[in-house]
């Protein structure tokens, strides 16, 4: 059976974090392909972000480094709220065949318990926690505890071997605004914020 990973963000920009993270998700759990799924716009209208179509551009371009990653607009295209649990429903629709597993950040795992119907999304499919500076698995909240003390020996969930990088796009974006540029991202998508001018100002 064939195992696909499913990599949502928000790639405010994308940035060498997320391709470290990627790539050890393919290669721990001998995955054929990592789509990565940048949100859409929010349809509330509280947080500012860079336009959809430009992080889908920036995505596409850091995906060019691995023949493993795709890019998907499934959740850019939709109308509405775009939970997490509906996304893994469409894929799941359009390969019934596969095995889906989904990658979050140890950040995002220690709020899983607040994501829209999370006891489902969990048994839909199988999740990789990557390590992240600042979260381990010991902060865990009780809602998750009993779900952790399960999924982890069942194999449901998977906590990657990846060394945890330093690395946050909010970071970047304050590299961008005040020096223009960053280590922590490709040069192709450095070149891409460049030319459209992205990330001038402090707080974009
Ligand atoms: P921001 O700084 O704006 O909060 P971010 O760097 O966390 O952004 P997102 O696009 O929100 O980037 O992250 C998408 C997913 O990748 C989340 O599950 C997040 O936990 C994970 N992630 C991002 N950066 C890292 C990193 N350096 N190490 C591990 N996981 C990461």
């Amino acid at each position: 059976m064939p195992s696909i990973g499913l990599f949502g963000g928000t790639f405010d920009p994308i940035h060498n974090g997320h391709l470290h993270i990627a790539r050890s998700f393919a290669d721990e759990l001998d995955l054929e392909s990592v789509i990565l799924l940048p949100a859409g716009d929010p349809y509330h209208k509280t947080t500012p972000r860079t336009a959809a179509h430009h992080r889908l551009a920036m995505a596409e371009i850091a995906a060019q480094a691995d023949s493993r990653l795709a890019v998907s607009d499934c959740d850019i295209v939709r109308q509405g709220a775009t939970y997490t649990h509906d996304t893994v429903q469409i894929f799941h629709q359009h390969f019934p065949a596969a095995e889906l597993w989904l990658l979050i950040g140890m950040d995002s795992l220690l709020q899983l318990h607040t994501w829209h119907r999370w006891q489902n999304l969990v048994r839909q499919c199988r999740i990789a926690a990557a390590p992240r500076p600042g979260s381990s698995l010991a902060q865990a909240p009780a809602p998750l505890q009993n779900w952790l003390a399960e999924a982890l020996p069942q194999g449901r969930l998977h906590i990657l071997q990846a060394e945890p990088l330093p690395i946050s796009s909010s970071q970047i974006r304050q590299q961008l605004a005040t020096q223009h540029t960053s280590p922590d991202i490709p040069p192709e998508v450095l070149g891409y914020i460049r030319q459209h001018q992205l990330y001038c100002h402090t707080g974009a």
